[in-house]
């Protein structure tokens, strides 16, 4: 089915180089001439319409220069060596340190497409085995920024409709103010994902078709959802209060007094009670969650199924493409239909560009407001916010005036709609970015596992949690789409892939220290430099998760390290562990944190303990970005809390 936002349909994508098509071809054993490896490589194409001009552009590069490397070290370009030989070239190159990350980020993409291709009837005949556990909600307003007026008015603006914004804009609106929310995503209903391809999905429900790269050494994937309900769209519905001791670190050493654990408890069941949160049932969690359960019994380790979201849950496994069921409450079946019964409304397809203040306020008759703001008698040193400007889809603009702008637009893009707007630019703004980063591993079991058949994210395992800071949770793919991390090249990649049904997958994260940085003001681009100890803890994460799949009695384990063997015992592993280089952990990050960090040190949070950002009156901030350290769990239950307290503070100034 072709989507609104798409940049043409698959049939109609452009027609990828010669060398895109023969990588397509040497990655997955395809006769270079047969029509499957041109219909492949359309289909790759396709996605890559999806991504930043920069990410396309990377790829072809790539694909060219293997191609040139082929010539130069066989005589022949890839196209005309025979299969065997394309395997051999590859595995050569893929030995280089400085080649194996972009080759392997390459075949990432191939596979993704092709498992998402090959499994999406399967993915759709899941999608549809039973009726939506709810229906899309009616209360939720949705206008299209094409049918929004040039100039509004109105008492509080919410920039983002994901966790952050969806609870602020509820509290605001059931306090009778009249909110808008703006987002910069379209709204996505449930029988899109009941009939759309799992390639589809990935390609409309993810910024820049899911390519978003944080830059460093390893470089590290950082996926973020974009649409009407922001990365719950997308997210596993896994919910974690934050722990004592982080909240206790933040109002301590933060000054955070919103994270005091007297304050924040009553947020924290407001959120519990909005999400309704509940232990995964075994009648779905699947055999993958079961088989980690039991890797951690026979280790004697803490264990329990996840406490999650989705009442009505039937595990199928797609979270992370939206769920086709309606089980999973992402906040557009929630705090976003709330907020609009009480009158708040969305208006979608908008990206803001930028937070207006008093003195910008000369589009239109902004007098009235300006004399309003005055009469406020603010510090004249503070920007005074008087509303935002932001951009239709056809590049036309309209306003929003109001003397309340709460900005939502996540960890990511909040830092760089700041420094569009011209607020006093903080030395710690877009600093301090905590990912929680995140690894996988899988293992071989005798029996099919089927990991794709039941909770994508099913189990957790805390025995390391508060010890060493790394959470280990049962995690799988939407059907198809688990291939990634396969090793190998051709026939021996498609060996592993005969077998995919047999893998067990385990994930595990690691809170990490603030190492990254968000720069830029049109784009985001996103640093990133792993910490020495928490690359420590990472491989000691992929020890304790291999030692899990083990335990279970998996046969074989893959570590996820980059050009390690399989390993079959511990004594395996620990050879492995002992030779692996840092750059060659396989590396991907679900929660970035911190970039607009809350609290009270002048120097050290361009966010006040309020939420109110310093230097401007009337601009609150209330998203990822305000957590001052990565929440060591995944983190939307501890950001819908902040951002419930934030938008008290804003109505207790109003
Ligand atoms: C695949 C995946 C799985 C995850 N699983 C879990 C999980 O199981 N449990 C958990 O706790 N967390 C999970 N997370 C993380 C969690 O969903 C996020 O941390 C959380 O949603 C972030 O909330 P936010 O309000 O900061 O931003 P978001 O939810 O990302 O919302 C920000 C919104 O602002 C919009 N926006 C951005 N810029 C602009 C602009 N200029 N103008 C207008 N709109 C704009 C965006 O389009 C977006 O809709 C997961 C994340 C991913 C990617
Ligand atoms: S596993 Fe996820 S996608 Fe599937 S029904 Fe449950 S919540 Fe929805």
């Amino acid at each position: 089915m072709a989507c609104p936002d798409d940049p043409g349909s698959i049939a109609k994508s452009r027609e990828p180089p010669a060398s895109v098509v023969a990588l397509c071809a040497s990655i997955l054993a395809l006769d270079e001439n047969a029509s499957s490896a041109l219909e492949l490589a359309r289909r790759v194409e396709w996605l890559l319409a999806h991504q930043s001009g920069l990410a396309r552009k990377s790829f072809h590069a790539g694909a060219a220069a293997i191609d040139a490397a082929a010539l130069a070290s066989t005589g022949k370009r890839l196209a005309r060596l025979d299969i065997a030989a394309r395997e051999q070239f590859l595995e050569r190159l893929g030995s280089h340190a400085s080649a194996a990350a972009p080759i392997e980020a390459m075949k990432a993409l191939i596979l993704l497409v092709a498992g998402a291709d090959r499994a999406a009837d399967t993915a759709l005949s899941k999608a549809t085995a039973a009726e939506p556990a709810r229906p899309d909600p009616e209360e939720l307003r949705v206008i299209p920024s094409a049918e929004w007026p040039s100039v509004h008015h109105c008492d509080a603006i919410v920039v983002g409709t994901g966790a952050g914004g969806a609870m602020v804009a509820r509290t605001l609106a059931r306090a009778g103010m009249s909110t808008v929310l703006v987002e910069e995503g379209r709204q996505h209903l449930v029988s899109e994902f009941r009939t759309d391809t799992p390639l589809e999905r990935f390609a409309n429900l993810y910024r820049d078709g899911g390519a978003t790269v944080m830059l460093g050494n390893p470089a590290v994937l950082l996926p973020i959802g974009i649409g009407v309900g922001g990365t719950t769209l997308v997210n596993s519905g896994t919910c974690y209060r934050p722990p004592q001791r982080v909240l206790k670190r933040w109002l301590d050493h933060e000054g955070l007094i919103l994270a005091d654990p007297d304050h924040i408890g009553a947020y924290l069941e407001e959120v519990e009670s909005t999400l309704q949160i509940a232990a995964v049932p075994r009648n779905v969690m699947g055999r993958n969650g079961e088989l980690s359960l039991l890797g951690a019994e026979n280790l004697g380790w803490d264990a329990h199924p996840m406490m999650r979201n989705a009442p009505g849950c039937g595990g199928t496994c797609q979270c992370s493409i939206g769920c086709p069921r309606n089980a999973k409450l992402g906040v557009h079946l929630n705090a976003l239909p709330s907020a609009c019964a009480a009158g708040a409304v969305v208006v979608s397809d908008a990206r803001v560009e930028r937070v207006l203040f008093d003195t910008d306020a000369t589009m239109h008759t902004a007098g009235k407001l300006r004399a309003t703001l005055r009469a406020l008698g603010t510090r004249t040193h503070q920007r005074v916010a008087a509303g935002i400007l932001a951009r239709r889809k056809d590049g036309s603009y309209f306003e929003i005036f109001s003397q309340r702008v709460v900005v939502a637009a996540g960890a990511t893009e909040t830092p760089p709609l700041l420094r569009r707007s011209a607020v006093q630019r903080h030395p710690m703004m877009g600093r301090n970015l905590a990912v929680h980063p995140a690894l996988s591993v899988a293992g071989y079991f005798d029996e099919a596992v089927d990991a794709s058949d039941g909770v994508l994210q099913s189990a957790a395992i805390e025995e390391l949690h508060e010890s060493d800071q790394i959470l280990i949770e049962a995690t799988a793919a939407p059907p198809g789409m688990g291939s990634m991390m396969l090793p190998g090249y051709g026939r021996s990649l498609l060996a592993q892939l005969d077998r995919a049904d047999h893998l067990a997958f385990l994930g595990a994260m690691v809170a990490d220290a603030p190492s990254g940085r968000v720069i830029g003001s049109k784009r985001p681009l996103l640093l990133y430099n792993l910490d020495h100890r928490d690359t420590l803890r990472l491989l000691k994460a992929v020890r304790s998760t291999s030692q899990v799949l083990l335990a279970a009695g998996a046969q074989e384990v893959i570590t996820g390290i980059r050009h390690a063997r399989t390993v079959r015992n511990e004594r395996e592993l620990d050879e492995v562990l002992l030779q692996a280089n840092p750059r060659d952990l396989h590396l991907a990050a679900f929660h970035p944190t911190g970039t607009m960090a809350a609290g009270s040190d002048p120097e050290r949070h361009p966010v006040d303990a309020d939420g109110a950002l310093r230097g401007a009156t009337g601009l609150w901030i209330a998203d990822a970005s305000i957590l001052p350290s990565c929440p060591e769990v995944n983190p939307q239950v501890s950001i819908m809390a902040l951002a419930l307290a934030v938008a008290d503070r804003v109505l207790s100034m109003s």
